[in-house]
């Protein structure tokens, strides 16, 4: 197994304390050379929840987000505390935020000028604070480039990418690496090994999602950060390169988007 560090750079580890798995979590990270975990809120509450676990373990970063499924954008008092939540020193991203236009009873309904809104918003918050954005984009990829591209000077990470390659030319155009979940492994993505193929090196990262997105041949378990090394191992095949290349590359390109240190030791 490869030993050079590498990042999760999207997960949800409140889901996973919901589930008496943050211990696990940790742990198996730490074992796995995960160095960082970037953990990302979707609402006020559970980014404030994540600060909490952020405090206690030296490796967790997080961030502060109002995702497209929140059923109303935030009212002033919300925005203010997320704003100041985004203050903390391991506050590293608003995220995740966007657009998700992938509705089904029991997923979610929110309408799209809600989503709208609420993704300005945070834009705009991000802007003002000088942070990168962690962009959530269901079947939305055009309208999301639009909205990015309506406040100018946002920067930060397309999450989950699921486009083909030049929609990653474009989001690295316009200032977003794109990060690469456990679905690069799944059957019918060939489009998206496409694009995790033609990405230049600095161009891209990985990341798990957990508790969601287990890659093969987990697919369907409970997904956790160490199975970053999985993604990992899977992008540096499509790509011809050697693991430790990769995670070394996903790694550098993390900390240069979250502004997180190399070397800050500690571990998980
Ligand atoms: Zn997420």
């Amino acid at each position: 197994m490869s030993s050079t560090a590498l990042i999760d750079s999207h997960c949800h580890l409140v889901l996973l304390q919901e589930r008496g798995l943050l211990q696990r979590a940790l742990e198996g990270a730490q074992a796995a050379g995960v160095e960082a975990i970037i953990s990302v809120g979707v609402n006020l509450e559970d980014s404030d929840r994540n600060r909490e676990i952020a405090e206690q373990h030296s490796a967790v970063y997080f961030t502060v987000g109002w995702d497209p499924q929140q059923p109303r954008s935030p009212g002033a008092a919300e925005l203010n505390a997320l704003a100041e939540l985004l203050r903390h020193p391991r506050a590293v991203a608003v995220g995740e935020v966007g657009l998700d236009l992938f509705f089904r009873p029991g997923y979610h309904e929110t309408p799209v000028e809600v989503q709208r809104e609420s993704f300005r918003l945070m834009l705009e918050l991000a802007r003002d604070q000088g942070k990168p954005v962690v962009v959530h984009d269901r079947d939305a990829h055009a309208e999301v480039l639009g909205s990015i591209a309506a406040v100018p000077g946002s920067r930060g990470v397309m999450h989950c990418f699921t486009g083909d390659a030049e929609h990653a030319r474009r989001s690295v155009q316009a200032g977003f690496p794109v990060s690469f979940a456990g679905i690069v492994t799944f059957k019918n993505a060939e489009t998206i090994r496409d694009a995790a193929r033609a990405a230049g090196a600095g161009d891209y990262l990985v990341e798990t999602d957990a508790p969601f997105l287990a890659p093969a041949p987990h697919r369907g378990t409970v997904n956790l950060p160490e199975r970053v090394a999985v993604t990992a191992a899977a992008v540096a095949a499509l790509r011809g390169e050697d693991d430790d290349a990769v995670r070394a590359a996903t790694a550098a390109t993390a900390r240069a988007v979250f502004g997180i240190g190399g070397d800050a030791g500690g571990g998980v």
